[in-house]
């Protein structure tokens, strides 16, 4: 299939982008490059086009389209509480300009990047689909609005569409070329790994006092690749599916911000410096995601689901970063 990848400069979309490839279907990346870069685009041109500038996406669908893979938002939580216009404008005005350009050039298909940060502070865990929708923060929020927007789409217009709410993603595909590279940093993972490596500002754990083993907030780490592996099995899914379906994507496992520090101890080999600071705002305690959903259904199985394995992959990339 031709498959448009709109954010496939970007973290996930890249390695989506990649793993496409490798099954062999033909990739175009649309991408504005505001935080994506040129250099994880490798299998297939680039589109240099803006969700906000609905008349540069005709480009994108010149070549026939087959489905739609959607990545290109803001994904800052601190940033959305500080300025929610600009997430709202970005993540769900972008996103109907999208789905606009693809009704008017009719593809019917669309694979959604959605979020954990839908479910706001979880009533319980491990969180599944039924889990209740309320986010804390403008970011959580946007996502959320789209999900809505794409389930009144597939009664309106008959729109076919998957949304995958990752958890944590980390990792990196190193071999391919391809890695984690924000400006700025915010992510865990890659801020433990550039303070083993003596880069960056020093490490600040927020929080020490949730309730949770250590004090320290819980997550559930999946790999990229895996999270990438989910989009293809999404596309082959909604060949024989109409309607619109969501999945949670993650390990099931939760690990302390203290435990993945020493997974990155133990896999560098290298004491990690990190001190203690206040509670980040709108983190909740732990996230921790049911994906039997994802197991089930789509037969997916994450292959990466080891900590330890999650962050050596990491760790390829940064100590060799290509971009
Ligand atoms: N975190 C931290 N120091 C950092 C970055 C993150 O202590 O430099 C914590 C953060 O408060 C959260 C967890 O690590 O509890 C994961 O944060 P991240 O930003 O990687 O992902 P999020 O869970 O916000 O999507």
């Amino acid at each position: 299939m031709h498959i448009l990848v709109c954010g496939g400069a970007g973290y996930v979309g890249s390695h989506t982008a990649y793993t496409l490839a490798q099954h062999g279907h033909e990739v175009t990346v649309l991408d504005n490059l505001s935080t994506g870069h040129r250099r994880a685009v490798r299998w297939g041109p680039l589109i240099e086009a803006d969700l906000l500038k609905p008349e540069s996406l005709d480009a994108a669908f010149a070549h026939p389209v087959d489905a739609v893979m959607h990545f290109a938002a803001k994904s800052l939580v601190g940033e959305s509480v500080a300025d929610p216009y600009e997430y709202y404008q970005h993540n769900v005005a972008g996103s109907i300009n999208l789905l606009r350009a693809m009704r008017h050039h009719r593809v019917q298909r669309i694979v959604f990047s959605s979020t954990a940060a839908i479910f706001g502070l979880p009533s319980s865990l491990p969180i599944d689909e039924d889990h209740p929708k309320s986010p804390i923060n403008p970011y959580g929020a946007s996502k959320w609005m789209v999900e809505r927007i794409l389930a009144d789409a597939a009664s309106a217009y008959g729109l076919r569409s998957v949304c995958l709410r990752y958890f944590n993603a980390a990792g990196a595909a190193a071999q391919a070329g391809i890695g984690e590279s924000h400006m700025p940093e915010t992510h865990l993972i890659p801020n433990i790994l550039k303070s083993a490596l003596g880069e960056g500002t020093a490490l600040r754990v927020f929080g020490d006092d949730y309730p949770t083993m250590d004090g320290t907030c819980v997550r559930d780490y999946v790999h990229v690749l895996d999270l990438a592996n989910a989009h293809v099995r999404a596309l082959e899914f909604m060949q024989t599916h109409d309607g619109a379906h969501c999945f949670n994507l993650g390990n099931g496992t939760g690990f302390s911000v203290l435990q993945a520090i020493e997974a990155v101890r133990s896999i560098c080999g290298v004491p990690v410096a990190y001190e203690h600071a206040p509670r980040r705002p709108g983190d909740p305690a732990a996230l921790v995601a049911s994906s039997r959903k994802a197991r089930e259904i789509l037969g997916w199985s994450p292959q990466q689901c080891d900590l330890e394995q999650i962050v050596a992959s990491a760790w390829d990339w940064h100590r060799d970063p290509a971009y």
